[in-house]
Order: structure tokens, then C-alpha cells, then sequence
């Protein structure tokens, strides 16, 4: 059989791209001024971080002075969700609404809040993966301080309803935060007509290098700082910055928010396609809504395998996939997000996520849909789990 090499592992980190990488070469060795510096070399980087921000700011229908730089996508959902709960505890705001389904970063902090004298409801998703605004509207609270909702799920993939959620926050006048990381670059965002306060992002996710993110606050917001130092980033987000990161950062957003269109149009059939093919196989089903759905996303549950086992055929055949996040390998518990679907164990240790890069083609997909029932049927030859399931006639999906 042919043998390829196919990453389809995007939502756990992209490549940075080549022009990505020219844009920041010259930051490394020629233009490497400090940006407080008063020479020239100096101002010259604060010019160029002034200019990234104005950028990245104009991809998020934000003002430039709403942009602040952070170390990446983790650093910007703790201090908008920390440092918001620390402002508003002072007011005697000691409740913040998020989802079962939310990234770590996300979830452990609240879950930090929570044993200091905070109370957090988390929302269910339903067997879709999605959020229904109306839960939003019961939880809040007089004493509500913050939602924070992810734009779009990293394993699954699901779009949340994120206008008609902020439009809610704002009629009950209480902030509202989004973890936008898997969103950027796949769903048009336009922060203003979204209703959104505060919004997370990072750069490892859209082509850009890995410890650089940013957090849109929308102006008028006072969010305490979470890192204490120097007058950086208009003297909330202390540390000298990250010069080559945040000039890729603005140019892998540029990219990535002009090219939504065209990789929505070219992923979404091939997603499609591969979907299709593997729930061919007997006993597989789609994890998350289809049609609410990243157009480079495909997770799927397939009984009789284990989903460990699996990526290590896969890789063996040339294919770099996930079975649920990056995060939870290592664990031995399926991941939280899709047992927040309902699904029992056994179907969610068996899972599969795909997440398509923008030249992932036709022909890479055929060769994935030859490889995949294979590697199935050699596994499932090989589970006691899948021999009992056949043999009493069960269905578990
Ligand atoms: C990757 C990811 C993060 C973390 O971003 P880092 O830059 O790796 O810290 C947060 N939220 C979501 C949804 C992600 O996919």
C-alpha cells in the first residue's frame, strides 16, 4: 500500500507557516530592540507591536487598545476568568457560569475559584454538544460575575449559539468571556455585534508559534492584572514581550480570518466524506452536532477499539490523530468532554477526533478511509470487549 504522512491533528497544534515565519525571522537578529527602549532598535519594536495589535485587533472587529498579548491561549482564559471573579468578589459577585465541556484551562480554573469561596454552576451540553441559551438565561443569578463559554469545542468541534449567549449576559448586564482558540480563524468573529466582553485566543492553534495568545477586553472593562511587573502592554500584562511571537501572531490572524471562507468551502466536503466513510463501519457514531460543526472536525466513537491502541495503528500507517485532547492522554478516564454527551465509557474510550489542517486534500482522505477499516477490523479481531459484544448481540451505539 502507498505510504503517506498526514497530520490531522491541527487542533492540538499547527505548524507555523511559512509566511508566518518570514514575517518574524527579522525580529530574532536584525530588529530585536527591546520595546521600551528609547534608541531606535527600541522604538522601532514598539512601532511593530503597536502595529500587530491594531491588526489583530481589526480581525476581531475590536479597537487596537483592547488588545493585550499574553503567552498563550491558558494565560488568557485564567485572567480574564481569575482576575474578573477577583474585581467583582469585592462587589459581592461570587458566581460564574460556565459549561461541563469547557477546556482546562477553563474548567480547572474555575474549579481553583470554587475552593476559594466561589460557586460555579456548569452547564450541560445535551448528547449534541451544544449549549442552549435558555440554560444561560436560568443560571444567572443576582450575584452572577461572569459566563464563560468556549466559542467552539476542541474535540468535538460544536459551534456554541455565542451572539445569542452574549446577547443574553448583556440584557442581565453580566460579563461575558468566550475561549475562542479552536474558534479564530474557522468562524467569523466580530466581538461588537457578538455581544462578547472578553475573548481568548492563541497562536499555535492558527499557524503562529506556540506561547503567544492574546485576550480581546472589551474598553471599560477593569480587569486587574494577572501578571505584575513592568508598564508592558499599556501597563496590564507585565513582561517584556514576545516581539517575534506577536508579529506572527498578527500575520497568522490575517491569514487565517481572510482564508475562512475558502477553507469552510474546501474542508467541509472532505469532512463530510470521511464521516460518512467511517460510520460505514458497524457500531461507530458521530460525536457532536454535524451541522453546527468546525468544518475541519471529525470525531467518532468506534465500539471494539481503544481509542490509544487506534492512534497507534494509525501512526504506524502515517496518520498523527487523537483520540479526545491532548490533555486527557495520559489519564486513564475518557475524556470529560465526550462523557458530557452521555456517552458511556466503553464508547468513549474507543473514540477518534481528526482535526483537518487547510491542505488536507481529496486523495489524503481516500487514503485515510483505506487505512481506518483495517485498522479496525485488526483490533476489534483482538478484543475480548468486542468477541462478548458480538457474541450477546449488543448494540452500544
Ligand atoms: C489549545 C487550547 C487552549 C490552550 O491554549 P494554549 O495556547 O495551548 O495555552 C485553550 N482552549 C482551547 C479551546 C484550546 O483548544
Amino acid at each position: 500500500m502507498e505510504h503517506r504522512y498526514i497530520y490531522a491533528d491541527n487542533a492540538a497544534t499547527t505548524p507555523v507557516s511559512d509566511a508566518v515565519l518570514e514575517a518574524m525571522l527579522p525580529y530574532f537578529q536584525t530588529n530585536y530592540g527591546n520595546p521600551s527602549s528609547i534608541y531606535a532598535k527600541g522604538r522601532e519594536n514598539e512601532r511593530a507591536v503597536m502595529d500587530a495589535r491594531a491588526r489583530v485587533a481589526a480581525c476581531l472587529g475590536a479597537q487596537p487598545g483592547e488588545v493585550f498579548f499574553t503567552g498563550g491561549g491558558s494565560e488568557s482564559d485564567n485572567w480574564a476568568i481569575k482576575c474578573t471573579a477577583d474585581r467583582l468578589a469585592a462587589q459581592g459577585k461570587k458566581h460564574i457560569i460556565t459549561s461541563v465541556f469547557e477546556h482546562h484551562a477553563v474548567l480547572h480554573t474555575c474549579e481553583y475559584l470554587e475552593k476559594h469561596g466561589f460557586a460555579v454552576t456548569y452547564l450541560p451540553v445535551g448528547d449534541k454538544g451544544l449549549i442552549d441559551p435558555a440554560d444561560v438565561e436560568a443560571a444567572i443569578r443576582e450575584d452572577t460575575a461572569l459566563v464563560t463559554i468556549m466559542y467552539a469545542n476542541n474535540e468535538i468541534g460544536t459551534i456554541q449559539p455565542i451572539p445569542e449567549i452574549g446577547e443574553i449576559c448583556h440584557a442581565h448586564k453580566v460579563l461575558f468571556h468566550t475561549d475562542a482558540v479552536q474558534a479564530v480563524g474557522n468562524v467569523e468573529i466580530d466581538v461588537k455585534a457578538q455581544h462578547i466582553d472578553m475573548l481568548s485566543l492563541s497562536g499555535h492553534k492558527l499557524h503562529a508559534p506556540k506561547g503567544v495568545g492574546a485576550l480581546y477586553v472589551r474598553k471599560g472593562i477593569q480587569l486587574p492584572n494577572l501578571i505584575h511587573g513592568g508598564g508592558q502592554e499599556m501597563g496590564r500584562r507585565a513582561g517584556t514581550e514576545n516581539v517575534p511571537g506577536i508579529i506572527g501572531l498578527a500575520k497568522a490572524m490575517e491569514i487565517a480570518t481572510a482564508g475562512i471562507p475558502e477553507k469552510i468551502a474546501r474542508l467541509t466536503p472532505l469532512r463530510d466524506m470521511l464521516i460518512d466513510g467511517i460510520l460505514q463501519i458497524d457500531q461507530t457514531r458521530l460525536n457532536g452536532d454535524r451541522e453546527h460543526r468546525l468544518c475541519g472536525n471529525v470525531n467518532v466513537s468506534i465500539v471494539g477499539v481503544e481509542g490509544e491502541s487506534l492512534l497507534l495503528m494509525l501512526d504506524h500507517f502515517g496518520i498523527a490523530a487523537s483520540s479526545g485532547s491532548a490533555c486527557t492522554s495520559g489519564s486513564l478516564d475518557p475524556s470529560h468532554v465526550l462523557l458530557s454527551l452521555g456517552l458511556i465509557h466503553e464508547v468513549a474510550h474507543g473514540s477518534l477526533r481528526l482535526s483537518l489542517g487547510s491542505d488536507f486534500t481529496k486523495d489524503d482522505a481516500a487514503y485515510v478511509l483505506s487505512v481506518i477499516p483495517q485498522v479496525v477490523d485488526r483490533l476489534r479481531a483482538m478484543s475480548p470487549m468486542w468477541e462478548s459484544i458480538c457474541k450477546e448481540g449488543r448494540r452500544l451505539v
